[in-house]
């Protein structure tokens, strides 16, 4: 252990069970902290403001907690990647440090940027240590017969699972405390603000405790009943820890950690809460395995190639209908509001609105991708890549093209009396649940003398649907049909 080091922080904004920062601390007797935010890139990249601020919040927690062991954090923007080397140059330059350490971001863009701080460094004989850290098991570690990546996500999940019964789960401690540091003072002040578009995120805490405390009583009282309720957008069943662990306020192995502690018949039993929550966090995997073994994906194309012959439908109408909640389909409308006015939306409706846009309006995936990706809370690319291809059948292991979402059906199903849809859409509140998920037929609506009901069967400032979900559903079938035929 000698020398200085930098821990550069990036998606792993937390000092627990931290791969780099652990590393660093066992190799260097001094280190220093530093985060680069990188607004342009944001910007290209269409990080959601919201998660921007909750980033911004985060690294105030976090220069305190690292103060506590005497390491500063040191906060300046870059405007783009291609900045960033000669960022990490001064900073080595100013600290003297000899390595710089950090966690591997899979995406192609932040690849190309450490390749490129890499290179930089080596002239200057800096060494730059960048360590696998975001998956309990590393993308790479399990793999076919044949040494190739999983495609389809039950053998996945299957070897998976035995590769980390062999390893085992290990949740590495914060490090340890550096004995004094005179560079606490390149710390000074408090984190700059960032030239990059607010939305208040302060619904969701930052802090470790209630990080913390939120995963505890998840898997304490809710975890048992995941897979009952894992599917209702009024209740609140699932764990909402998805913007920590976009960020890396949490890691994922802390999550199984303390899964196995309240719930260790996740790992055996398929009928249980447990089972179920593990199996999200498989997917998490999944997606980040598949972007690591197919960097295409990371590049805008689809994973099955001849989806590339799919004509998509150009209509900004139907587009803006879609993003502004106007659609005319009560759950799609509500979900999507909901998103706009809060950067959540649940996992159900992101596979309806999903399906709705690329199966119902027939629009390019990488417009809801985009949409999503700039107001999610907690927008990851890899989720959010294959989350947008496994609704819009461009994926591996992705819904059948001829498997089309209902709507109006998966309102019923999973709002049946609409609670979802009242909250979001207010124009509906009156409509009795008989009709919430067709307000359009709603007799009343038509018959009503009520001024603000007009005189078509349109319920107060209410669209009717903007497409016919029927018609939409041949037609798209048909599209890929010929697609597939093309290839
Ligand atoms: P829980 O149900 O409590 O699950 C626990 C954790 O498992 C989540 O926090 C998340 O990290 C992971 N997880 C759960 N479901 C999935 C899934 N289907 N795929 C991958 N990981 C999963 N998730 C993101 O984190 N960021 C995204 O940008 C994102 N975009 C999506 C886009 C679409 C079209 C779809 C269908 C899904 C997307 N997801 C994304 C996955 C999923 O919707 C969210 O992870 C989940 O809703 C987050 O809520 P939660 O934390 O309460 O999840």
């Amino acid at each position: 252990m000698s020398g200085t080091g930098i821990i550069w922080f990036r998606a792993d904004l937390r000092l627990v069970d931290n791969t780099a920062l652990l590393a660093a601390r066992e190799q260097c007797e001094n280190l220093v902290a530093v985060y680069l935010p990188t607004p342009m890139q944001w910007h290209e990249h269409h990080v959601a403001p919201i998660q921007v601020d909750l980033i911004h919040r985060r690294l105030a927690v976090l220069k305190d907690l690292l103060a506590d062991l005497n390491i500063p954090l040191v906060v300046r923007e870059v405007a783009d990647f291609s900045d960033v080397p000669l960022a990490i140059t001064q900073l080595a330059g100013e600290s003297g440090a000899h390595s710089v350490f950090c966690n591997k971001q899979y995406e192609n863009d932040e690849q190309l940027r450490d390749k490129n701080v890499k290179n930089a460094l080596s002239p200057l004989n800096i060494q730059f240590h960048c360590f696998d850290d975001s998956c309990i098991v590393n993308p790479g570690d399990v793999v076919t017969q044949a040494g190739e990546a999983f495609k389809v996500f039950t053998p996945f999940r299957k070897a998976w699972l035995s590769y980390l019964y062999r390893a085992g789960l290990q949740v590495q401690p914060p490090p340890a405390k550096v004995d004094s540091n005179a560079l606490m003072t390149l710390s000074d002040g408090d984190i700059p603000t960032f030239t990059y578009p607010k939305v208040n995120s302060i619904d969701w805490p930052v802090d470790e405790e209630a990080i913390r405390q939120r995963l505890l009583t998840f898997c304490e009282t809710k975890v048992a009943l995941y897979h009952q309720q894992r599917d209702i957008p009024s209740i609140d069943g699932t764990s909402c820890l998805s913007p920590y662990l976009a960020t890396g306020c949490l890691s994922a192995r802390q999550c199984l950690s303390v899964l196995l502690n309240y719930a260790p018949n996740c790992l055996i039993s398929p009928d249980s809460g447990g089972f179920a929550w593990l199996n999200e966090l498989v997917w998490r995997e999944f997606y980040r395995h598949l972007l690591v073994a197919y960097p295409k994906l990371g590049r805008n194309q689809p994973f099955v190639s001849w989806t590339n012959n799919v004509l998509w439908r150009e209509s900004d109408e139907y587009l803006q209908a879609w993003q502004q909640g106007r659609t005319g389909y009560p759950i799609v409308d509500a979900a999507m509001r909901q998103l706009k006015a809060t950067g959540w939306m649940h996992n159900r409706l992101r596979m309806i609105t999903a399906s709705f846009l690329t199966k119902d309006l027939l629009i390019d995936w990488r417009a809801g991708e985009r949409w999503f990706m700039s107001h999610l809370i907690d927008g990851d690319f890899a989720s959010n890549n294959g989350g947008w291809q496994w609704a819009a059948s461009t994926g591996t292991d992705a819904q059948p093209y001829f498997r089309v979402f209902n709507p109006t059906t998966q309102g019923e199903r999973f709002d049946p009396k609409g609670e979802f849809i009242r909250t979001w859409v207010h124009e509906l509140k009156d409509v009795p649940d008989k009709y919430i998920h067709t307000p359009h037929l709603w007799p009343e609506a038509a018959r009503n003398n009520d001024p603000v009901l007009f005189d078509s069967p349109v319920c107060l400032d209410y669209p009717l649907p903007i497409v016919d979900h029927k018609a939409a559903r041949v037609c798209t079938i048909e599209v890929f049909r010929i697609a597939k035929e093309m290839a």
